[in-house]
């Protein structure tokens, strides 16, 4: 990297300025600075739409003054000044939007604005920053900062046409540092930097073949463009050097693992997983079986596997993982199976016991069964809230490696757990656990293990190559014989209230038919936002927009209350479950259910994976606005499962045509998840996709949008793996490989160093 970039920024814009930079964006070097990318750009000559300015978030806009208006507050002192700008989108009525005048303005009060009443006069024109919001049925901005641009002293000089026409940049701006004080900041570095001596991390043949800017050039255009071509040059090159940057770590990573020594488990005639097959009450899908294939043969090479397995909901990917994790015991060795919650991994345990039946052996007491022939597996427990000594017993038989088979949530990373011979890790629904955590677990070994990472989360093909770049995929993309189809409605309550009462008239007679019902709610208590469990993630759902209308969501315990007094559930069994429960509580909540004492159970996300009651056959899920599309469709998985159909209503009491309603249309509208994660990415914003629970932070695409650029990530991955494949190392690219460095967080980095 040049030693430019790293240089720290007081040398180049002077002390005061570094110093509100660093407090205001925590940016400290020049490299940082220039790569402080505008958000978007804004044409000088045109007012930007104030329909689809977003609410409550810091904005950039530009507006035309209407009317100013100043009066003396009547309470205290001062006065206040009222101004209305407009987008000129209620006198354009070519724009046909048809709702009004009302549509393209927006009021602004300004506390002893003395500098608005005397510069935002009728008629003229500014650029706004603040946070728009909706007060009293009108769009409105309180104090926001203003700069007027007809009389822009930055552009002296300039033909007027030519001015227009000019792109403004919009940064990211904060409360207290508006977009245009960072735009000044930079424009002054752009002068004091000898761009022109910045090295290009892109090797030259790629930047000649894509034709790109050189990267001083590409610099000063994104920054100060003059034409909106510009800055698109500009962004190109970044946006593609964004991908071969985090596609080159990728695959440096890739050939690190791959160089590994790992043991092999090959499989050995008469073992554990030749019996197991030998009881499996029913026969492999082809997919299984053909998954299966290629896990036995990686785990028998003695560099580590790495792979993803996706698969639906329901298609069996537990089994594959417990045919290899079998392998693996045969061999000789341990295999730890991770899960996002307790509830989970307790529900792993319970079912791969009962899976193995007569091949668990437990504690001292039988060496296996002797009618199967072979030693049995001790499958063991361990979580973070069991009681001291089972936890210490667990962990002993880790460590002695008298547990062939542990199951576990993240306490299994905790730094006094160890094993003696691991051999496979198998970590459950990877959307809940970052790069770092797997890299936790991987360090448990004396030697690398094999990993194998199952998520029902399906996962498009250009995401797969940036988030699990590191990993080779599997796909299981049948179910097995026997699955029912899960029919989704939406009840609207808005429109038709009635329905409230008729969803538990419909749990009631799915109960009568001997089946039981999922109640899922949105938060825990009346004084919540949510379940987490200590270590997770925040779902998806909470990333839904804030309700500012402050409607009362469904809670696990306000539900349960109101159920106990509802006629049509007279005498139906029902429990609450959710994630502040102790985990005994949980285990025996969760126990009555599976066997049917329990008909309803009213709980939170924490059913959201993996739990597998046959018998359920109604999934109801209150305020399902409140979720995210894939957390949807994970949640609708729990029912139809035993060859019962299912279904599923997603109630909600927002108005038809609300922007979060729109989620559930697509939800109820396919059970394909591929085409629902394709959905649910179109409708998140920006920034999400990688989501906090991804990359352990936030998001660190920037330039990159995983759906849009495929082709950019598609090209840049065939160059990083042919720049990696002859040079491992990257000693031939020095700046590409210091551009890595510098791109991945400090956490990040240590995982791609440690490899
Ligand atoms: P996933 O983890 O992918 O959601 P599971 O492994 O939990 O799916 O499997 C769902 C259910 O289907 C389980 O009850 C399992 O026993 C059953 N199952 C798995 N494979 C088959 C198969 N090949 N034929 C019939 N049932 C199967
Ligand atoms: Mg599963």
């Amino acid at each position: 990297m040049s030693a430019e970039l790293e240089l720290a920024l007081e040398r180049r814009i002077g002390k005061r300025s570094a110093a509100v930079i660093e407090k205001h964006l925590g940016i400290t070097t020049v490299g940082e600075l220039l790569n402080y990318f505008p958000r978007r750009y804004l044409s000088r000559g045109e007012l930007t739409p104030i329909s689809e300015v977003p609410r409550d978030e810091e904005v950039t806009l530009i507006a035309r003054v209407v009317s100013s208006s100043t009066r003396a507050m009547r309470a205290r002192r001062g006065s206040l000044t009222d101004v209305v700008i407009t987008d000129d989108a209620g006198a354009a009525t070519a724009k046909g939007g048809g709702s009004g005048a009302r549509a393209g303005t927006l009021k602004i009060s300004f506390f002893n604005g003395y500098r608005a009443k005397a510069e935002l006069l009728p008629g003229r024109r500014a650029m706004f920053s603040g946070k728009v919001t909706m007060f009293g049925g009108t769009l409105g901005l309180t104090n926001p900062d203003f700069l007027l641009l007809d009389e822009d002293p930055d552009t002296p000089g300039l033909d007027p046409e030519k001015l227009a026409a000019m792109p403004i940049p919009v940064y990211p701006a904060t409360a207290k540092l508006t977009s245009w004080s960072i735009q000044k900041v930079i424009s002054t570095l752009l002068e004091t930097v000898e761009l022109g001596d910045l090295e290009d991390p892109l090797p030259a043949d790629i930047a000649a073949r894509e034709n790109f800017l050189p990267v001083g050039e590409a610099y000063r255009l994104i920054h100060a463009p003059e034409t909106q071509p510009d800055w698109q040059r500009a962004r190109d090159r970044f946006r593609f050097q964004e991908a071969l940057v985090l596609q080159s770590a990728l695959a440096r990573r890739r050939a690190q693992l791959a160089s590994e020594e790992a043991t092999a488990r090959r499989p050995v005639p008469n073992g554990l997983l030749a019996a197991f097959d030998r009881q499996l009450p029913f026969t492999l899908t082809a997919g299984q079986a053909a998954v299966g294939k290629t896990l036995s043969g990686e785990l028998s090479q003695d560099s580590p596997m790495n792979r993803l397995l996706q698969g639906e909901v329901g298609s069996g990917k537990t089994i594959v993982a417990l045919r290899a994790m079998l392998q693996v015991v045969d061999s000789g060795g341990q295999a730890a199976l991770l899960a996002p919650t307790e509830v989970l991994a307790a529900q792993h345990s319970e079912s791969i016991r009962r899976t193995l039946g007569p091949l668990v052996r437990d504690g001292l007491l039988a060496g296996g069964d002797a009618a199967v022939g072979v030693d049995g597996v001790q499958v063991t427990l361990l979580t973070g809230s069991m009681p001291t000594a089972a936890r210490k017993q667990a962990m002993l038989d880790a460590a002695s490696g008298t547990a062939g088979i542990v199951i576990g949530t993240h306490a299994l990373l905790s730094e006094n757990v160890s094993f003696y011979d691991l051999g496979l890790i198998v970590v459950d629904e990877q959307h809940r656990f970052g790069v770092e955590q797997r890299d936790a677990l991987r360090a448990k070994a004396r030697k690398p293990p094999h990993l194998l990472v199952m998520t029902a989360t399906p996962i498009p093909r250009t995401v797969a190559m940036t988030v699990f770049g590191d990993l080779e995929t599997s796909v299981l993309d049948e179910l097995p014989a026997g699955r029912a189809p899960i029919s989704t409605h939406i009840v609207g309550l808005a429109e038709n209230p009635a329905w409230a009462a008729r969803i538990w008239s419909r749990s009631r007679e799915e109960i009568d038919s001997g089946h039981q019902v999922y109640v899922v709610c949105p938060k825990i208590g009346t004084d919540d936002d949510g379940d987490f469990s200590p270590g997770e993630a925040e779902p998806s759902g909470a990333e839904v927009e804030s309700d500012s209308a402050g409607r009362e969501l469904a809670s696990v315990t306000a539900v349960v209350e109101h159920l106990k007094e509802e006629p049509a559930l007279a005498g139906v069994p029902l429990a609450p479950l959710h994630g502040r429960q102790d985990a005994v509580l949980k285990s025996e909540t969760m126990a009555s259910f599976t066997t049917n004492q329990v008909k309803l159970l009213v709980s939170t996300t924490v059913i959201e994976v993996g739990v597998d009651v046959h018998n359920a056959t109604l999934m109801v899920i209150l305020d399902a606005d409140r979720f995210g599309i894939s957390q949807l469709h994970q949640l609708r998985g729990r029912v139809g499962r035993g060859g019962l159909p299912g279904t599923c209503l997603l109630v909600t009491t927002l108005e038809p045509g609300h922007p979060s309603r729109r989620r559930l249309d697509a939800v109820a509208a396919t059970t394909d998840g591929f085409e629902l994660s394709q959905e649910d990415l179109k409708l998140r914003r920006e920034g999400d996709i990688l989501g906090a629970s991804q990359s352990g932070g936030r998001s660190t695409l920037r330039l990159l949008r995983v759906l849009e650029h495929e082709d950019v990530i598609a090209r840049a991955r065939e160059d990083a793996q042919r720049i990696v494949g002859l040079d491992p190392q990257l000693l031939a690219h020095p700046v590409l490989a210091a551009a890595i460095d510098e791109y991945l967080n400090p956490e990040k980095e240590a995982f791609l160093e440690r490899g």
